[in-house]
């Protein structure tokens, strides 16, 4: 009899024995089926034993096997395990967590293979113009194939909503060619893009990495905006290949990566490609983990759940823009993908790559001590590519319209009359921020947070951003009867109509998560601005991120100085990011571009550095005030989160888990308790007590001690979590 101890997505700090019948025994790493309580559950085989540590009498044998993934490499398992250790969160938890949804759904995987279309020789060489001007669909899931070379059937859907016939057609003209999808290669007969010629710079951070050879080294590839840090990624992945091994490339934003992907594809044809990230639906992401864990696809390519990929002949890990918040997962396992990416280099001993413009003031801390090595890249890669102009616009005193000063205005219009692009950015999506009754000052609040509801005009309705919650917008002030509400602030949707008013010829683009939600909404806009069917872009953050836009010319920047005195110690940081990722979308083809910021705090040390491109001046200041002050990277830090329905219950046991926490180790600091940053969140009430430490060992050791113990209070009433190296406040 074998007994095998399995990992179940359950809240416990323990694994579960099963009966194994076969005499061999599934091995270790083997996703199984297992009865559970009523249910049967997915779990994986993490341990076999001799004896069971429960009576033979209760054992229950193992269901189904599942042969059809392959088992999780040891390395993958030693990193979970790792993981769930040193974010104190159950194992079993932790491995169920790395696996894909549909996998840990008990239903038969499915056999027959997801359909794709690439693009064939002739397709690549065929004009879209040529196509007849009625056929809409046929041209724009051309279009999507030229520059993607490969579609899936979800793809197609979501460029047209029946792309049935257009990809017959395309078949039928020997334009494109039907192939199994996950990650099938690109025709291999293509003719690859050649890459240019490396400049000084790259060629220098090339070559240090590679000098190193195949073990492990962080690397932080600070290289700003445009200075060609993504050649640099092709170019290893293009040794990594050479030796038959695995590249793992993270990127924080689902949007990027079909952009990130075709160049890819259009580098490496031939070469089978996985990409994984939430925006998958649950069938297709499970193809391409397979195809990765498989070893077939070589390249894998994905958002932060990437990152425990089973790859068995990894070989390179790069995580592009790694100073990005959208690394660190906010629930469950609350693991920083950047951080298990150099976690699961070093267990694997293979090189990984951090590339940013703007590097986190952690990971600048780790190359200044040493842990990382830095290479810098200065200069604008393209021959034309300078960096933009950055002004400050002084809006002290100046009346504004709809939120844009005169000189916005004024340099927008003359981008419009040169048919050159402008970029509005303003961080808040909807129309206001809050919708305000002046003669009682009611301020639309949510009534289930602590937060305020955003006005969303064109839906007619009130929105929280923070819980989702929707109402009405009403026609009367709810306190006092006014009927003259107004809207307070500027979101994208009132910057939208406000710019409509002001250029009405122009072609106006909306970007932010309410424009983009549908499935490749994202990626038909980029079409349309990259084909100069756009003249101005108004939009948040995601127009930030990391695309090449060469007709833009001029940014603006609305409302950035809140972050400046903002009480969270990340706020400069994270502001100075942004503002640098999307003054980088400005000048990268050959018109020079500008950038203006609108500011009431024109002398802002942060404003002046990013004038200046002075990134490293700035991020030594914020450095040495963290030194002073003891903040992050200068200690390691711990959150107890806590909630319930009232705040007494969260209130009691943030004390109790201080108490319990008596006679600790004076290395350790634990704060009293405080309200989360948003006190109440969907209706529950939300504190947290901090712990920190100037050593990581120490802080480990002790929340080793003391998660048990709070377990062992068997709280009830209030949810409860660690979060370990927290981001948000
Ligand atoms: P980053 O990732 O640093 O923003 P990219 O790798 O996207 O920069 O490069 C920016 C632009 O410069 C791209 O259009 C790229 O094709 C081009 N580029 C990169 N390296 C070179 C080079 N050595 N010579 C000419 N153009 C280059
Ligand atoms: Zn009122
Ligand atoms: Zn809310």
């Amino acid at each position: 009899m074998r007994i095998v101890r399995v990992g179940l997505d359950v809240p416990l700090d323990q694994l579960f024995d099963y009966v194994a019948d076969d005499a061999e025994g599934p091995e270790v790493g083997r996703c199984v089926q297992v009865p559970f309580g009523r249910k049967q559950s997915i779990g994986v085989i993490l341990e076999q034993a001799r004896e069971a540590g429960i009576p033979a009498s209760r054992l229950k044998p193992v269901g189904r096997v599942l042969r059809e993934a392959p088992p999780l490499p040891p390395q993958l398992l030693a990193l979970l395990r790792f993981c769930s250790r040193y974010y104190h969160y159950p194992l079993g938890q932790t491995v169920a967590g790395a696996l894909p949804t549909r996998l840990r759904n008990p239903r038969p995987l499915p056999r027959e293979p997801d359909a794709a279309w690439r693009i064939t020789g002739p397709g690549a060489l065929a004009d879209p113009a040529s196509l007849p001007p009625r056929s809409i669909a046929l041209r724009r899931v051309l279009g999507a194939l030229r520059e993607r070379h490969l579609l899936t059937r979800a793809d197609a859907t979501a460029l047209v909503a029946h792309p049935r016939k257009a990809l017959e057609e395309l078949v039928r003209r020997g334009w494109a060619e039907r192939v199994e999808a996950p990650a099938a290669p690109v025709n291999a007969a293509e003719v690859p893009e050649t890459p240019p010629a490396l400049n000084p710079e790259q060629a220098a951070a090339l070559g240090a990495i590679l000098a190193e050879g195949e073990g492990f080294n962080a690397w932080l590839l600070q290289g700003i905006t445009g200075s060609g840090k993504t050649e640099v990624y092709l170019r290893l992945l293009e040794h990594t290949l050479a030796q038959g091994r695995q590249g793992l490339v993270l990127t924080p934003e689902i949007n990027l990566t079909p952009q990130l992907e075709a160049r890819f594809r259009r580098r490496f044809p031939g070469v089978m490609l996985a990409s994984l990230h939430s925006g998958l639906a649950a069938g297709e992401r499970l193809r391409h983990w397979l195809a990765a864990a498989s070893g077939r696809a070589r390249i894998v390519l994905g958002t932060r759940l990437a990152v425990f990929t089973p790859l068995p002949r990894l070989g390179l890990i790069v995580v592009d823009e790694e100073h990005d918040g959208s690394f660190k997962q906010e629930d469950g396992l609350r693991y920083s993908a950047r951080d298990v990416a150099v976690f699961r280099a070093k267990h694997e001993g293979v090189p990984v790559v951090l590339g940013s413009a703007t590097p986190s003031l952690e990971s600048l801390h780790n190359a200044a001590r040493g842990r990382y090595r830095r290479l810098v890249l200065a200069r604008r890669a393209g021959a034309a590519a300078a960096l933009p102009q950055v002004r400050l616009l002084d809006t002290r005193g100046e009346k504004l319209r709809e939120g844009l000063s005169a000189r916005l205005i004024k340099a927008i219009g003359a981008r419009l009359g040169r048919g050159e692009q402008s970029l509005v950015f303003v961080n808040r999506r909807g129309y206001a921020p809050v919708l305000m009754c002046p003669a009682c000052r009611w301020v639309s609040p949510c009534p289930r947070c602590a937060g305020r509801l955003v006005l969303h005009l064109r839906d007619g309705r009130l929105l929280c951003h923070h819980c989702g919650h929707g109402e009405r917008i009403p026609v009367a002030c709810p306190e006092c009867g006014n009927q003259d509400l107004r809207p307070v602030g500027h979101g994208t949707q009132r910057l939208e109509s406000a710019l409509a008013g002001l250029f009405p010829g122009a072609r106006i683009a909306r970007v932010d998560r309410d424009s983009t939600r549908r499935r490749n909404a994202w990626e038909a806009i980029v079409a349309d601005i990259r084909a100069g069917r756009v003249d101005i872009l108004v939009g948040t953050q995601i127009l930030a991120k990391g695309h090449d836009f060469e007709g833009v010319s001029l940014v603006g920047v609305l409302n950035s100085d809140a972050a400046l005195y903002s009480t969270d110690f990340r706020a400069s940081e994270r502001l100075f990011a942004q503002l640098t990722q999307v003054a980088g979308r400005a000048g990268r083809g050959s018109v020079p571009g500008e950038v203006l910021v609108q500011t009431e705090f024109p002398d802002h040390p942060l404003y002046l550095a990013l004038c200046r491109h002075d990134f490293d001046a700035l991020t030594g200041d914020l450095l040495e005030e963290r030194r002073v002050a003891g903040f992050p990277p200068f200690v390691h830090q711990a959150l107890l989160r806590a909630e319930a329905t009232g705040t007494e219950p969260v209130q009691a046991f943030l004390r109790k888990a201080r108490e319990l926490a008596a006679g600790h180790d004076p290395a350790i600091v634990l704060f009293e308790p405080v309200p989360a940053l948003l006190p109440r969140l969907a209706g529950m009430e939300r504190a947290q007590l901090l712990v920190q430490s100037a050593s990581r060992a120490r802080l480990q050791a002790f929340l080793e001690q003391w998660r048990p113990r709070l377990a062992a209070l068997g709280e009830r009433r209030v949810r409860w979590c660690l979060d370990v190296d927290p981001l948000e406040a």
